[in-house]
């Protein structure tokens, strides 16, 4: 065990981390970050870590914005909470204004709730309860890529398909449809990013044709599956996709809750395939970071379902305490005002064109980087043994997680997913920072290479 402070050791005494083995604290006790401005975090030993990750892809304008922090401080001391139910507040109002105004045509109004995962829950429920009572109640099933990620409560993991998250609670889920999805690095037609027409659509087509009569609804991950290795896809499956499900009266859900709010380079990840969902699921860069806050946008057709005399029983009886809170709504504000006034969509692009340019110059020629993709502000590598075969390193070396320790030491928090090693910073990244975090990736893992070569 490494020396740890007196902080560390009794946070292991107390705390049990998310989506962590404890005993690996042992080796690499959790930093305790003592204080973040802009890119930077700051441990209580002061050490600085590049935050390549956006804090679990939230923060979008850098730690301790100065234009957050001052309207949390004007709320803070204006209404902190009230109930959602039969009341409102100035901050939800406008945001729901601003946000019917960007998100994708046709999505009208906007339920709130706290989380990723409750969003999803909350579009699951409301498409079943939509059929119900809109005179197909047979449509109780749900559809899903191959390595979907939707979050980890027991409905989504339904929806859900990352092993690691899923295999041991198979008992405890009601379990959807998953189709063969897109798996681009590997595509079994052959077929590249520019000549592709997602042949691999047709196990979703087919998976249609033969059970629409029971779907209620298809979610995706636009664009990229964030948790499944940053896997970029064509718009092409998605133009597909909204065609067939809109033939068979289907709901399409774009949880856009990693891809939203500018991550791909353009305001939400639909946008590249030019098609809008019935239900959208917004959370992460909603709130920048801040806040933990979530909204379900949909149409008017499905609230429409929704509407009548209360004796009728159609009512949408769900709720979360913190639904629409007046913190995260104001901060939720300012985001979107932030987008307008700062012209960051067209920063975005700007910067992820240096991110692609010396990203690809740095790993073009790498044998063990089988590929580098980039969509927007998401870059990631495929860290391979063997990039002409495209051979993974046993999942058993953990390379990604060495690799991790390594960078960590030099001063970049890059978190790989598995052999997936990608950047996610936020927005306010400069060309010199981008150039650092690169170099910091490269130097870790030829370090690791090194390591694990001599072994
Ligand atoms: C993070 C994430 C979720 C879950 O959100 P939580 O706030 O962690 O519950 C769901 N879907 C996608 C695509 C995500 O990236």
């Amino acid at each position: 065990m490494n020396k740890i402070s007196e902080l560390q050791e009794k946070d292991l005494k107390y705390i049990f981390h998310p989506c962590s083995q404890m005993k690996d604290y042992e080796d690499l006790p959790p930093m305790v970050i003592t204080k973040a401005e802009g890119i930077y975090l700051e441990d209580e030993f002061g050490n600085r870590y590049m935050d390549c990750v956006s804090s679990w892809w939230v923060n979008l304008f850098g730690h301790c914005n100065q234009r957050i922090n001052k309207v949390i401080t004007e709320q803070i001391n204006k209404l902190e909470h009230v109930l959602f139910v039969n009341f409102s507040h100035e901050a939800a109002i406008e945001l729901s204004e601003r946000l019917y105004k960007i998100v994708p045509k046709g999505i009208e109004k906007f339920l709130f709730a706290d989380n990723g995962s409750s969003s999803i829950e909350m579009a699951l429920k409301l498409s079943f309860q939509y059929h119900q009572q809109t005179g197909n109640p047979q449509k109780k099933r749900f559809v899903s890529l191959a390595n979907a990620y939707h979050g980890e409560t027991i409905g989504a993991l339904g929806v859900g398909d990352v092993d690691l998250f899923t295999t041991l609670y198979k008992p405890l889920i009601k379990e959807g449809i998953k189709a063969k999805g897109p798996d681009c690095f590997y595509c079994p037609y052959g077929k590249n990013f520019d000549c592709c027409e997602a042949e691999c659509f047709e196990n979703m087509e087919k998976i249609i044709e033969e059970n629409h009569n029971e779907i209620a609804s298809v979610i995706i991950e636009p664009m990229v599956q964030g948790a499944a290795g940053m896997k970029i896809y064509s718009p092409v499956y998605i133009k597909k996709l909204r065609e067939i499900t809109q033939k068979y009266n289907i709901h399409l859900i774009a949880d856009e809750i990693a891809v939203g709010f500018g991550r791909t380079g353009k305001m939400f990840a639909m946008e590249h395939a030019g098609v809008s969902p019935d239900m959208i699921c917004m959370a992460k860069g909603l709130s920048a970071g801040y806040y933990p806050m979530s909204i379900v946008g949909i149409t008017q057709k499905i609230y429409e379902a929704f509407y009548c005399d209360y004796l009728e029983g159609k009512s949408f009886l769900h709720s979360h305490t913190y639904s629409g809170n007046p913190l995260g709504c104001r901060i939720a504000v300012e985001v979107l005002k932030i987008f307008e006034e700062e012209n960051v969509l067209e920063i975005v692009r700007k910067k992820g064109e240096y991110l692609r340019k010396k990203a690809m110059e740095l790993f073009k020629d790498n044998k063990n980087i089988g590929e580098y993709r980039q969509i927007g502000f998401i870059g990631a590598m495929e860290f391979v043994k063997n990039k002409d075969t495209k051979e993974l390193f046993d999942s058993k070396e953990r390379a990604g997680y060495e690799i991790y320790k390594i960078a960590l030491k030099k001063g970049a928090l890059l978190r790989p997913l598995g052999n997936i090693i990608y950047f996610m910073p936020p927005y306010t990244i400069t060309e010199e920072e981008i150039d650092k975090m690169l170099l910091i990736c490269k130097e870790s893992i030829e370090e690791y290479l090194e390591k694990r070569n001599n072994k």
